[in-house]
């Protein structure tokens, strides 16, 4: 399959070798596209890089550009975006796949108790990224483009322990919609994938999480888990001309468990 041949695409932020952006990156190399990654430095900056190029050679792409991209930094945006700009000049799609809030307030019964700042971050990291992105990524994408980022089912439901971290999604989403309507006349698509629960850092620290696999197991009218590939092959669909007619929408890929009621 070559639907992304001669595509060239960034995406923001492989953690590890078990980040959705890995799997999104894996397809869209599968299917041609060149890609540019983002990553956060953790701890020591030259291990954190190594790390992060060992995920990245584990699905195939180790030489690719790469740079850090805080998102709660308007500098290092800008850095990031003059850099891919040099390096790929125009860009065909943009993968926004981060998500941050304090951990201490993603459990059970802790919703009521969120701080100011601990929402204010979540909503700025996790939501408002998604607008820088799209302000910084818009000029390169000069024939058009695709922009998709990562949200879950507790933007809409109070699912137990995802609180805060739930506010930013519906934020997201939202957002979502109102780039979409602003960035159609440039023949940009804007969309939201919807996951289901992955074994992956981040959601490591949502309370809950193992309750959310053993639902989905039990209660989804397909009766498992989703995978990364499955993630990574329906973003392929939206960052393709495949979906061409499709902007401003949200698209589940979690086995349908958004559909069960009872
Ligand atoms: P992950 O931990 O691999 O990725 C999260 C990324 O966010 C990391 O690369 C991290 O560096 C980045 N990040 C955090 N703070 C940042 C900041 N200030 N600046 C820049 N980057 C920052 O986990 P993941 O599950 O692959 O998460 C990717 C996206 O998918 C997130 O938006 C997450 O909410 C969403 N999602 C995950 C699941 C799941 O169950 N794993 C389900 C639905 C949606």
């Amino acid at each position: 399959m070559s639907l992304l041949q001669g595509k060239k695409g960034l995406i923001l932020n492989v953690a590890n070798d078990r980040s959705i952006a890995s799997y999104i990156a894996h397809h869209a190399v599968k299917a041609g596209a060149t890609c540019g990654f983002g990553y956060l430095p953790m701890g020591d900056p030259v291990k954190s890089e190594r790390r992060v190029r060992k995920a990245m050679e584990e699905h195939g792409f180790a030489d690719s550009f790469l740079q850090q991209c805080d998102v709660g930094s308007d500098e290092q945006i800008e850095r990031f975006f003059a850099a891919a700009g040099e390096k790929f000049g125009a860009i065909d799609f943009l993968v926004h796949s981060l998500a941050f809030a304090d951990r201490t307030y993603l459990a059970r019964g802790k919703f009521l108790s969120t701080p100011r700042e601990v929402f204010k971050q979540a909503l700025d990291i996790s939501a408002y990224s998604l607008i820088a992105l799209a302000r910084a990524a818009a000029p390169l994408m000069t024939s058009g483009g695709s922009i998709i980022t990562l949200t879950y089912l507790g933007s809409d439901r109070a699912v137990p322990g995802y609180n805060v971290m739930g506010v930013a999604k519906a934020a997201l989403e939202s957002s979502v919609r109102y780039l979409a309507a602003e960035l159609g006349e440039k023949n940009i698509r804007v969309n939201s994938l919807s996951a289901g629960p992955l074994r992956t850092l981040s959601a490591m620290a949502v309370g809950g999480i193992d309750e959310m696999f053993t639902k989905v197991e039990q209660l989804s009218p397909m009766k498992r888990n989703i995978d990364g590939d499955d993630v990574g092959k329906t973003a392929l669909y939206l960052l393709s001309d495949l979906s061409s007619g499709v902007t401003g929408a949200n698209i589940f890929v979690d086995n349908g468990i958004n559909i069960v009621g009872g």
